[in-house]
């Protein structure tokens, strides 16, 4: 006989996996839908995550080892006419500004975690349950089913991720170019001494297939123009991939369908511009979230408690439409075209260089501290 669930995950990215061991701790009878990720070509995807993300999955044991999640110790953002920003771990007293983590690598921890729950049952079809929660990436299936709105607003751009060996070591520094409609992000892996980064660039859209098909020789000499050559010469070791960029978030968080009750967290509930590397960071604190609600409950309370699912939509919604704006604000204002725009946005950058307590509040906003 098919034992009841607690609760049901649909979705078997790091936000399900994340939250199935988080509630399993709690002795929450848990079922996670999550289909045996196939074979295929290199995974090139490496993700920021801040000192909450990391502390989060230390407390499920699923942190990967330093060569595998690389500490940024310092950050450079250069506007397209002279704007910079600096930031580093030692000015505000922190051991590093952000993780870039080896998304693969964390992914398979996390899976061989389940495994070894025994309160976490991998299921291949959704079981009733007493809630669900629906994490299966922007494209769910099951929020439609919901009838979720989920409008979203395309950016005119789309991220091209890969990974380049450099003639330089990295040095632990993240380092970002706003130029024109296009923002690139060189973002440090392989450890301290490491000489790879994984690149972000956020491209206009027309420009996205030609940069996708160039030789790799050629796309390099792109790279290096747009990153002043600061690593030196650059070579490509794997596949490019490109994502259509886009900003939503659901019209609910929480609900009863055919008397199921049911829940959103991650990608599935929101999608914010990669520019910042906050996507996974804000997915990460949904689950955070809703597993802590659920632990501090009363005993008496059951775990699709309206009140508690509530508390947890109104938590959450606050941060995430509060970080889409500020990427959303930050895109537009780099893609305007016109001098003085281009003026404006770069004096922008030198008077939040220089403004002290600003730059230290919002440094440790995007840090989750
Ligand atoms: C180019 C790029 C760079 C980014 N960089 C960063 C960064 O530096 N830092 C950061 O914090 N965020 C970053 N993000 C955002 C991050 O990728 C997402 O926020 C994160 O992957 C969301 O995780 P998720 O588990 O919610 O969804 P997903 O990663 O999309 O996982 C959903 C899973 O559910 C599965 N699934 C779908 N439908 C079903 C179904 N019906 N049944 C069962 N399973 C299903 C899918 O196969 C998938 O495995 C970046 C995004 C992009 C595009």
């Amino acid at each position: 006989m098919t034992q009841h669930l607690d609760i049901c995950i649909r979705g078997g990215g790091i936000v399900g996996h994340t939250l199935a061991l988080l509630l399993a701790r709690d002795r929450l009878r848990v079922g996670l839908v999550a289909p045996q990720p196939q074979a295929s070509e290199p995974d090139v995807r490496a993700y920021a995550l801040n000192a909450k993300s990391k502390a989060l999955l230390e407390s499920v044991r699923c942190w990967p080892d330093a060569m595998h999640a690389t500490e940024v110790t310092a950050m450079q953002v250069k506007g397209d006419d002279g704007g910079e920003v600096n930031f580093s771990a030692a000015s505000l007293a922190v051991p590093a500004l952000t993780w870039i983590v080896d998304v693969p690598v964390l992914e398979a921890q996390l899976r061989e975690a389940v495994r070894f729950q025994p309160h976490i049952e991998l299921i291949e079809a959704p079981r009733a349950a007493t809630l669900t929660v629906v994490c299966e990436g922007r494209a769910s299936a099951t929020r439609e089913e919901f009838g979720v709105d989920f409008s979203a607003t395309r950016y005119p751009q789309h991220a091209i991720a890969a990974r380049l060996a450099c003639e330089k070591p990295h040095a632990q520094v993240a380092r970002q170019w706003f130029k024109e409609d296009n923002i690139l992000a060189f973002l440090p892996l392989d450890g301290a001494l490491g000489q790879t980064v994984g690149i972000v660039w956020s491209a206009p859209n027309p420009r996205t297939p030609e940069l996708q098909a160039m030789d790799a020789p050629d796309f390099c000499e792109e790279v290096e123009a747009l990153s002043e050559g600061c690593l030196g010469k650059l070579t490509l070791t794997g596949e490019r991939k490109a994502w259509a960029l886009q900003s939503a978030q659901a019209s609910r968080w929480i609900g009863v369908a055919n008397g199921q009750s049911w829940a959103l967290a991650g990608d599935a509930a929101h999608n914010v511009h990669p520019l910042a590397g906050q996507g996974l960071n804000l997915g990460l604190s949904d689950v955070a979230e809703l597993a802590d609600i659920l632990h501090t409950r009363a005993y008496w309370r059951p775990v699709n408690d309206v009140k508690l699912l509530r508390r947890y939509e109104r938590a959450r919604r606050a941060e995430v439409t509060a970080t889409d704006l500020a990427m959303t604000v930050l895109q537009q204002l780099f893609a305007k075209e016109g001098g003085s725009w281009q003026k404006l946005r770069n004096w922008g950058m030198q008077g939040f260089e220089l403004s002290g307590m600003t730059k230290h509040w919002a440094a440790r906003q995007a840090m989750g501290l």
